[in-house]
């Protein structure tokens, strides 16, 4: 019998299928004698049609059926709350194994419907502006819960709504820093991207992260994804203060990684750059300027986020003028700028406002100086 790929599942439990790649499945079903075919069968089977029950799998012997249901099972992170905002965007609670709440968001759009999804629960990141953040680290994800946020959120999409092709694009801009759970992340893009199961493309699944930096030069060995820095500052001295694992990897280095990374894609894609915009913290103009400095020879798309409060946050949005003034500041320096539209703040849905429910007893943080990979907590 292989590993399984999730930590929690010994050999007397029954495996969860959900969250094996391909290439793991093949290699299950040739540890059980089964042609390699059967992983394309049951990926479409559990993906595409969202069964979880072998024995409804009728393409598959009756005897294959009766073995997988005794040493295996097809498990999402149960859904334990909806909300449905005003202007459409969904915000489901799923309960982790650890038994915390995992953040799921979809962003509805005329063209396209973009899916928030979570990597961790609480972050150990610690950046000032975040909510989650502010939750302190309570627990990796496995790869069945980060996907699971994929399949829970296409199936309510497409069962509830009837909505063919609901999920366009996915973004790991949720709780986490998919980075510092770097396997499990990789394993669900992978998942998502494969055409047996969602077929997203690959310019349409996007990671987002503060700067991991010796994940980043890894990344290229792992996935052909699209990639999201989220900067927020144009000089060292600010950015230790707002993201603080700039300490350990300044901008410098953060900029060498991704133009490594995306140098490695092959086709030409340019990186999106993020910046939470706060008033007189980093929205001025000359902020502005070291950006396009430092940004001159970055082959990117620039992304400002008005910044989103939350309970007990001292930091406060920029006004629409200076908004404005940012990107129009940026676009005559020739950088292709969108302001990101603020969506499903009733529901607490918005950048930078999702929390969870990191249990107080178990939160721990890192330091600026304990980040490497693997993370290493400051208990
Ligand atoms: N950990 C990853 C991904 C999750 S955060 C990262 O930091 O990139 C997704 C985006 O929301 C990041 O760009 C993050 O900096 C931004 N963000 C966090 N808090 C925010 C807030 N309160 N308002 C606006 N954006 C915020
Ligand atoms: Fe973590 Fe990202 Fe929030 Fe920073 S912005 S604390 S890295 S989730």
């Amino acid at each position: 019998m292989i590993n399984s790929p999730h930590d929690d599942i010994s050999s007397e439990h029954p495996i969860n299928l959900l969250g094996f790649t391909q290439s793991q499945l093949i290699t299950f079903f040739e540890s059980i004698g089964e042609k390699k075919f059967r992983a394309k069968q049951i990926m479409k089977w559990i993906y595409q049609y969202h069964q979880t029950d072998f024995q409804c799998m009728t393409d598959l012997s009756k005897l294959l059926r009766d073995q997988l249901t005794k040493i295996a099972h097809i498990t999402p992170p149960p859904i334990v709350k909806s909300d449905h905002a005003k202007d459409g965007v969904m915000k489901w609670l799923m309960r982790s194994e650890s038994g915390s709440l995992i953040e799921t968001v979809f962003i509805p759009e005329t063209k396209r419907g973009t899916l928030c999804i979570s990597s961790q629960v609480g972050c150990a990141l610690n950046c000032s502006f975040c909510s989650t953040g502010k939750q302190g680290f309570n627990s990796n994800l496995t790869t069945a819960e980060i996907i699971g946020q994929v399949w829970q959120a296409v199936h309510q999409l497409k069962s509830k709504f009837h909505i063919k092709t609901p999920v366009t694009n996915v973004v790991m801009m949720g709780m986490g820093e998919p980075l510092l759970n770097f396997e499990p992340v990789m394993n669900s893009m992978n998942i998502m991207m494969d055409d047996w199961a969602y077929g997203l493309s690959k310019r349409r699944v996007t990671l987002s992260t503060s700067g991991v930096v010796p994940a980043i030069l890894k990344m290229p060995y792992k996935t052909e994804a699209s990639l999201a820095i989220s900067l927020h500052a144009p000089t060292d001295a600010l950015r230790n203060t707002l993201v603080p694992i700039n300490k350990k990897y300044p901008i410098s280095e953060l900029l060498s990684a991704t133009k490594i990374y995306m140098d490695s894609l092959p086709d030409k894609r340019k990186v999106t750059i993020e910046y939470t915009l706060m008033h007189a913290i980093n929205d001025r103009p000359q902020e502005a300027k070291q950006l396009v400095k430092i940004l001159k020879n970055v082959p990117c798309k620039i992304n400002l986020i008005p910044f989103n409060p939350f309970p007990g946050t001292t930091y406060q949005t920029s006004s629409q003028k200076s908004i404005r003034a940012f990107q129009t500041y940026l676009q005559h320096a020739g950088f292709n700028t969108t302001v990101r539209k603020t969506r499903g703040q009733d529901i607490a849905a918005a950048c930078g406002q999702l929390a969870g429910q990191v249990d107080a007893k178990n939160k721990k943080r890192a330091t600026p100086h304990n980040t490497s990979e693997p993370i290493q907590l400051m208990l």
